[in-house]
């Protein structure tokens, strides 16, 4: 396949209206591609039959060279489950399904990158009671920052001043059988982050988001602002190495500046291009289907890193 030869083009979204999923649409069809907006949860599967298919309401779906996963964190099970079947057909993923499985539990994410030597505020996990007073010492101490194991958009994390309220939080997460993480509040980053839109191995739009006063998430669904921000060669390169690790093409990596240098939160799988695009003024989408005209061959979907 050629750059320039059309191409059929699933994405796997809810939702057709989303900004996301509408400028990919957009983005491909001005480039000449057949674009299918594929309502994840209406897949359904035979899995074991020897010749792998997705029916869709009441059809199969074929001829597909490209899937882009837009998985929300609520259907990761269901979806990753489909873009799987997808890989079985041969159809070429731009995330693929085991790197997305990695990045939405978070604990799975810090260990993969820690152990490649990414800078990473110093994190711990525990589950028993018993643990929790020497947990806390072990990361230093309050302020601490609590999370959810599988959050998103940041509701999940809370920031506990004291070690008491620590202790407290940490066990009304366990009460509820949740799991948490426990992580250093990096202080001097002040309520901001950087978030750095990977695409293909390269950083290809960065913006800084500031947190609403009074509040330390910079989320943009938490009320952050973002502008367009340079970014040093260290930080590029920490947030491609990040993509790497977790074995993403497209990736939003998330990153703390820090007194000991960038440190990274997180690693997105399906970034949301809004506030991206609105920043920088780039056309994020049109780069993400230039990756899959330039990269997209039956069959290449080696699973990439490990674990
Ligand atoms: P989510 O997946 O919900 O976005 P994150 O881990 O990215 O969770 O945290 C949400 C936001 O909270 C971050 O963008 C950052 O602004 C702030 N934050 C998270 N962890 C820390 C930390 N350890 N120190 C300082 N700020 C943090
Ligand atoms: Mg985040």
């Amino acid at each position: 396949m050629t750059a320039s030869s059309p191409m059929k083009i699933a994405i796997l979204s809810r939702n057709p209206r989303l900004y996301s999923t509408r400028r990919l649409v957009e983005a491909g069809t001005a480039r000449g591609h057949d674009m299918h907006v594929i309502d994840t949860l209406r897949c359904y599967m035979n899995v074991t039959s020897d010749k792998p298919a997705i029916h869709y309401r009441g059809k199969l779906l074929e001829g597909f060279d490209a899937v882009i996963p837009r998985i929300g964190a609520s259907v990761t099970f269901y979806g990753t489950a489909v873009l799987r079947q997808f890989e079985m057909m041969g159809v070429f993923p731009v995330n693929e399904s085991v790197a997305i499985s990695r990045s939405r539990d978070k604990l799975r994410a810090l260990q993969l990158l820690s152990r490649k030597g990414v800078g990473l505020p110093v994190t711990g996990f525990a589950h028993s009671p018993d643990d929790i007073k020497d947990l806390i010492e072990t990361v230093g101490g309050a302020p601490l920052v609590i999370k959810l194991l599988e959050g998103t958009q940041g509701i999940g994390v809370v920031l506990t001043e004291t070690r008491k309220a620590a202790e407290s939080v940490i066990e009304a997460f366990w009460g509820l059988k949740s799991n948490i993480l426990l992580q250093e509040f990096v202080k001097e980053s002040s309520g901001t982050d950087i978030r750095c839109l990977v695409v293909g191995g390269k950083v290809i739009a960065a913006m800084k988001r500031q947190a609403q006063k009074g509040e330390f998430r910079s989320n943009l669904h938490r009320g952050g602002s973002a502008e367009l921000v340079r970014i040093s060669p260290k930080e590029r390169e920490t947030a491609v190495r990040a993509a790497r690790v977790i074995g993403l093409n497209v990736a939003g990596v998330d990153i703390l500046r820090s007194d000991r240098g960038p440190l990274v939160l997180e690693v997105n799988s399906s970034p949301g291009l809004r506030g991206i695009e609105d920043a920088t003024g780039k056309d994020v989408a049109g780069m993400i289907i230039a990756f899959a005209e330039k990269t997209a061959r039956p069959h290449r979907t080696g699973t990439r890193g490990k674990g």
